[in-house]
């Protein structure tokens, strides 16, 4: 199994790589690194109803997904807006037309977007599955949670030429699937910590059977740059969640509740930047063996992201609970901060164990001439040299 880069070590990683991402070469044209339009220090949060146009997604008995995905979708999109000033909302689809899977988180790059939601219906054999599930980014740990991502996967193959543009990733092939792998440390814990408001205010308050948060390999999360789920809203093989998801009160009570979620995550974010607080912090964390020097600016370098604002903060060891060596990297609309400056990925993610004791949603980030690449991007293109 492929799980060199999880413990970080550089020889079974590279072998993965070697044996199976030869495929994924240049996939995402660094959408990352382009511009935004400009958005006033707003959070802008993508949503992606998925499926849609010639892709129905799963059939209920008088209901298609894609028309359940885009009512809770558009639903949602109005709750954020209306009760937040600070959200821009960016839809992959607003109306029934087909969207390319791989667009789908290109979408969210090019916007810079802080947080992509795809929303889902589910489906299985027996009308008796009931229940919302949120999945994360990852190596999915049972076939029932792998064989939800084929399924959502599987529409590239209503594509023309998919094979070609998806460089060869087969979504009915279990192997393809590890290249997954490679995504598990990227904003792993933002996507857990989202994903578990929402499912929590499933639960509680919509009365939704709560089937938990998982992850699997999905390609909508796999390309996304920036905290990313994918909701699996209830099931439309079931009988009663079928009538409860086409009801405009259940798309209500849903998209309610994935805006309380969002809001709950936001403000959860946005008072951990207010480090200008000066909490004075004597923990110094020391950075192992591989540091890159800190003016090779050009240079492909992994970083720890500790915080992230709208507003600027001065670069100083009490803004920053007593860390050295920040360095400021703005992405609009957000100024990033970030520690440590390695070209060796595995020392940065032994750097990042030692920040987490001081910021505990710290994670590592790959940067380019002040830019923010896609982690996986960046380790290919590094593997390549
Ligand atoms: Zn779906």
């Amino acid at each position: 199994m492929c799980t060199g880069i999880k413990n970080g070590k550089q020889h079974t990683f590279n072998i993965c790589i070697s044996s199976l991402l030869f495929l994924f070469v240049a996939i995402n044209n660094t959408d990352a690194s382009k511009n935004g339009p400009k958005t006033d220090g707003k959070w802008i949060i993508v949503i992606d109803a998925g499926h849609g146009g010639k892709d129905p997604g799963a059939p209920g008995s008088f209901s298609m997904e894609k028309n359940i995905n885009l009512a809770i979708a558009l639903k949602t999109g109005e709750y954020l807006e209306e009760n937040l000033k600070n959200v821009k909302v960016v839809y992959t689809r607003n109306n029934d037309s087909f969207v390319d899977l791989k667009e789908r988180p290109k979408i969210a790059n090019r916007h810079n977007a802080d947080l992509f939601i795809s929303i889902h219906s589910n489906s299985a054999k027996s009308k008796n599955v009931t229940g919302a599930e949120t999945y994360i980014m990852g190596l999915a740990q049972d076939e029932a949670n792998m064989a939800v991502a084929m399924k959502e996967n599987e529409v590239m193959l209503l594509e023309d030429d998919y094979s070609t543009k998806y460089q060869g990733f087969d979504p009915k092939s279990p192997e393809s699937y590890i290249i997954f792998t490679l995504t598990q440390n990227l904003f792993q814990k933002q996507s857990i910590d989202l994903a578990s408001k929402v499912q929590a205010e499933f639960s509680e308050r919509v009365n939704r059977n709560d089937r938990g948060v998982k992850q699997a390999g999905f390609w909508v999360l796999f390309n996304t740059t920036m905290p990313a789920i994918l909701i699996e809203t209830g099931f439309i093989t079931s009988p009663v969640e079928e009538k409860y998801l086409n009801s405009a009160e259940g798309q209500d009570y849903l998209a309610s509740a994935i805006y309380r979620a969002c809001k709950e995550y936001m403000d959860g974010i946005d008072s951990k930047s207010g480090i200008s607080a000066g909490r004075q912090n004597d923990n110094t964390v020391k950075a192992g063996t591989g540091y890159a020097s800190p003016d090779s600016s050009n240079e492909l370098v992994y970083m720890i992201q500790v915080s992230a604002s709208g507003t600027k903060t001065e670069i100083k060891p009490e803004n920053f609970r007593g860390l050295k060596d920040i360095s400021e990297i703005y992405t609009e609309p957000r100024y990033r901060y970030a520690t440590g400056r390695f070209t060796d990925y595995s020392e940065a993610v032994k750097y990042r164990k030692q920040v987490e004791s001081i910021y505990p949603g710290a994670f590592v980030i790959a940067v380019k001439g002040n830019k923010i690449l896609p982690l996986h991007q960046a380790l290919e293109q590094k593997r390549k040299k």
